[in-house]
């Protein structure tokens, strides 16, 4: 985008869901000062009353961790997102990104490029003039993979750890995996989604039944009960799930269903 465009006509933007793996945040980090970046990182502002939207908070870049304040704020006003309604991009990202925009450089003043990859599907729709990195570069998964084999740090984590951590759009593989790995990052997610404070109306989901098949997380993960991580991991790897349409590839900032 440098290259194109010339670092004073860009901006980063990180939209921070505080759900986020801790490798996560540290690439972010890493990759921000590496590349000079200077990412602005926003989180939603929530504090409007129901009808007024979701404002943005800018925050540094260290403030941004693995926090869950984000997530629960959204749940306390929207309720719990779930299968059939996961508006919570919308709500963490995509609301807060435009508001932000809309603010700096006025209404229709910008351009929006998304990272997605020429091997990635195009799912997303252009209505909204969304541009993509596939439009100008060429590179592929490989290419990226490649490419950061030579860098002198990495991502680092397994590709079901990606996004936030638990979000029910992952396969139930993946989020067996993530929970064999992550035992106490998915215990504060049950607790998050079990909260009180948690809007729960007929309006809203209910953390009962979240996940695909309309289970809930701990009915998901006890239908592995018996398997080891490993065994879980060797599924998977079998299966080559790439879970094309789910936020495991992409958070899909502009199109997640809502
Ligand atoms: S990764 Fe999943 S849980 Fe997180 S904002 Fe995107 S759709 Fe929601």
């Amino acid at each position: 985008m440098i290259e194109k465009f010339g670092s004073e006509n860009v901006d980063f933007v990180f939209m921070d869901t505080g759900f986020e793996h801790p490798d996560t945040y540290d690439f972010v980090k890493k990759v921000n000062a590496y590349f000079d970046l200077n990412l602005v990182c926003l989180r939603g502002d929530f504090s409007a009353p129901l009808g007024g939207g979701v404002g943005f908070k800018i925050v540094d870049i260290n403030e941004c961790k693995q926090d869950l304040v984000p997530f629960s704020e959204m749940m306390e006003k929207y309720g719990v997102p779930y299968i059939g309604g996961m508006f919570c991009t919308d709500r963490m990202k995509l609301q807060p990104f435009k508001k932000y925009c809309d603010d700096k450089y006025g209404r229709g003043n910008y351009e929006t490029w998304l990272g997605i990859r020429v091997d990635e599907p195009k799912r997303l729709s252009n209505k909204q003039g969304i541009k993509y990195l596939a439009d100008i570069s060429d590179f592929d998964k490989q290419d990226i993979l490649d490419y950061w084999k030579e860098m002198p740090f990495d991502l680092g984590i397994e590709e079901w750890l990606g996004n936030c951590v638990f979000c029910p759009k992952k396969s139930s593989l993946k989020l067996a995996a993530a929970q064999r790995d992550e035992p106490e990052i998915y215990l504060k997610w049950l607790e998050s989604i079990h909260d009180d404070t948690v809007r729960v109306d007929n309006k809203t989901g209910h953390w009962s039944q979240m996940y695909r098949g309309k289970q809930s997380l701990e009915s998901l993960i006890a239908t592995f009960d018996g398997a080891t991580g490993k065994e879980i991991k060797a599924r998977l790897r079998g299966t080559k799930s790439t879970d094309a349409g789910s936020c495991s590839e992409s958070c899909e900032v502009f199109s997640c269903g809502i």
